[in-house]
């Protein structure tokens, strides 16, 4: 498990497809993005501000032993272990290990709120263009083993991303056929 669970060249990590605290892909400053990730990313920024939408990062890459750390003091903060787990990846299974994935918000307004807010519309419904999907949309915990969280964006490239309607509910799972 130093390398992650790999599906036509996309790696996939989740509960399902773990990997170990050796997996530490070359990321870029300022959020430990890979650089195709933060290229897009600025991209992507550049456009919703012209568009009057401000968009700001909130997390990049997470190491495995920050995600260990994250999740402990929600479980304590919780005190909770299940619903602390709902939305909090265990060490090695989550996304943000491996530098492509993203939570972005308006810089005020956290949590499912982000979901009405002018930034987390116009980043559903334009994110796929950019090269990036919500990759844990309402509905879906069952399949991707996460809860819904309107701010957390997956880099796939444009060439995948673009088959992903704006504002779909498709999970990556889904698209690519895989458990
Ligand atoms: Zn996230």
């Amino acid at each position: 498990m130093d390398r992650p669970f790999t599906v036509l060249g996309l790696p996939l990590v989740s509960k399902r497809h773990p990997v170990s605290s050796r997996f530490a892909p070359r990321g870029v400053s300022p959020h430990g993005l890979t650089a195709q990730t933060q290229q897009a990313l600025d991209a992507m920024i550049a456009a919703a501000r012209k568009a009057g939408v401000t968009v700001v990062v909130r997390s990049g890459y997470r190491s495995y032993s920050t995600q260990a750390g994250i999740l402990q003091s929600k479980i304590r903060e919780y005190g909770d272990e299940a619903l602390a787990r709902r939305y909090n990846a265990a060490p090695g299974r989550s996304e943000h290990q491996t530098g492509l994935a993203v939570d972005l918000y308006d810089g005020v307004t956290w949590g499912l709120a982000v979901r009405n807010t002018k930034t987390g519309r116009w980043l559903w419904a334009n994110a796929p263009a950019y090269g990036f999907i919500l990759r844990y949309p309402p509905g879906k915990e069952a399949i991707t083993g996460y809860a819904y969280e309107p701010w957390h964006f997956r880099y796939l490239g444009v060439a995948l991303s673009r088959a992903f309607a704006p504002n779909t509910s498709q999970t990556l799972e889904e698209y690519l056929r895989v458990r």
